[in-house]
């Protein structure tokens, strides 16, 4: 099998947002790191640097600050969410989210995927002990009591080598994982999210939207583009949007001229934020919920959404992911565990467990009460919007949730540098 063998104390299989974020934490660490990544990070088929947008949240800028990366990120483009208006289409009940409201500067941050990847990719570069294989696939892996051994498929042949922890950030539905016994729960939502670029006649003030329909939820994010030296939003803004809807009506909307496409959102949006036109073009992702109880066996980790999947909804799956980076950066450097040890994985599963199951359990239920076209239930969200409106202690506690300020914080979620 292998054509040369070689030791490192882990093996990161995924160099996407949650494996290379893992990579830079623990670039100046001394350990021996080697990152593997399927897709190279320019072409067109990679599945996560790609023309997407993510919300970061403020706990999230507090671990990029802490890797000494946020300023390149922000520099390269980023735009901070002052406030979020939510609705409910066809009701009365609507909320208004102030950053003012938990006394941060911003609620989130609108960035490019591929900004950040950028930043990571440099960062790894820079580091001694990292190296990057790319493109490159880990095929299989086999845990022994004192390493894991690990196969790994590039242009020339096949590679094994060996590692003290093997952590898998391959993304939903990992192979990997199935293959080392993992027990995934999978379940499709029988929803796709729609993506693109819209432009507005308004200036969006770094507001977002998140609004109710019957089939899903559609969420309109600051977008900033640089129009040469004009940043002005004299001419209107932009908004990255993101349209839930059923799996039925996914083609119907992605092949829509441009104008039908902005009318067919105007209809079902509304005029709060504008005049829509303009749309970029179009790309669908299918969602699926997936959950795995023990995240972490002896000589192996999940991490991200290997270890769990949720919908884009409230805009939390790499929020929670980089939540399982610091975590398990804690472990490596400051937990005295032994790395790929039973004890560190156990310690990681119930360090990781509440968090986890707060973001999947809130995304989740927000999604079958929002989708939901059945009147009780649209009164309950009616009556539910009315309460964070009118009740300062719920909003204050749903915002603090969904920035990530509510787990239990470790030295980078607090932005403090490891080493
Ligand atoms: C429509 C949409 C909108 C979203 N918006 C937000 C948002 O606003 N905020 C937010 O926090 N999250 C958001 N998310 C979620 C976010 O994109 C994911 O949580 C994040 O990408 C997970 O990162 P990851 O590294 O775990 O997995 P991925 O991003 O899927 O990366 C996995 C990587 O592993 C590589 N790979 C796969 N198999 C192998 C192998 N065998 N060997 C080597 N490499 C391999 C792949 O090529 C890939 O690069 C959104 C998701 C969607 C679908």
């Amino acid at each position: 099998m292998a054509s040369k063998s070689r030791h490192y104390d882990i093996v990161i299989a995924g160099g996407g947002l949650c494996g290379a974020s893992l990579a830079c934490a623990l670039v100046k660490s001394g350990k021996r790191i080697l990152v593997v990544e399927s897709v190279a990070f320019d072409s067109g088929l990679q599945p996560t640097y790609d023309e997407r947008t993510v919300a970061l949240t403020y706990s999230s800028r507090n671990v990029f600050s802490a890797l000494g990366v946020w300023e390149q990120i922000e520099e390269r483009g980023s735009q901070p969410i002052h406030d979020i208006h939510v609705s409910n289409r066809g009701g009365f009940g609507q909320a208004h989210l102030s950053c003012h409201d938990v006394g941060t500067e911003a609620l989130g941050y609108v960035i490019p995927v591929r900004n950040i990847g950028r930043v990571l990719l440099e960062t790894l570069a820079q580091g001694e002990g990292t190296e990057l294989l790319c493109p490159a696939s880990v095929v299989s892996a086999r845990v022994k009591q004192a390493c894991c051994e690990i196969e790994i498929a590039h242009d020339s042949g096949t590679l094994g080598v060996t590692a003290e922890l093997l952590v898998i950030a391959d993304g939903g539905r990992s192979q990997l994982a199935d293959k080392l016994g993992y027990m995934v729960n999978i379940k499709s939502y029988e929803q796709s999210a729609i993506l693109c670029i819209v432009k507005t006649d308004r200036p969006h003030q770094g507001r977002a939207y998140e609004r109710f329909l019957d089939d899903g939820p559609v969420a309109l994010l600051p977008h900033r583009i640089d129009q040469g030296a004009d940043r002005s939003e004299a001419n209107g803004s932009h908004f990255a949007m993101v349209w839930t809807t059923r799996n039925t009506e996914v083609n119907q909307r992605l092949t829509l001229d441009d104008k039908k496409f902005a009318d067919l959102l105007q209809y079902m949006f509304g005029d709060r934020a504008g005049s829509f036109s303009d749309p970029s073009s179009r790309k669908s992702y299918p969602l699926n919920r997936i959950h795995v109880d023990r995240p972490a066996l002896k000589r192996s980790v999940l991490l991200g959404n290997a270890a769990h999947t949720v919908h884009p909804v409230a805009g939390q799956g790499f929020n929670l992911g980089l939540r399982d980076v610091a975590c398990l950066v804690h472990l490596i450097l400051e937990s005295g565990l032994a790395l790929g040890s039973m004890e560190m994985a156990r310690e990681y599963v119930s360090l990781r467990r509440q968090d986890s199951r707060a973001v999947e359990g809130f995304t989740h239920t927000l999604i079958r009460t929002f989708s939901n076209s059945i009147t009780p239930v649209s009164w309950i969200r009616n009556a539910g919007l009315l309460v964070i409106e009118h009740f300062p202690p719920a909003k204050r506690m749903l915002l603090k949730a969904t920035m990530g300020l509510n787990a239990s914080p470790q030295k980078l979620t607090s932005g403090i540098p490891t080493h």
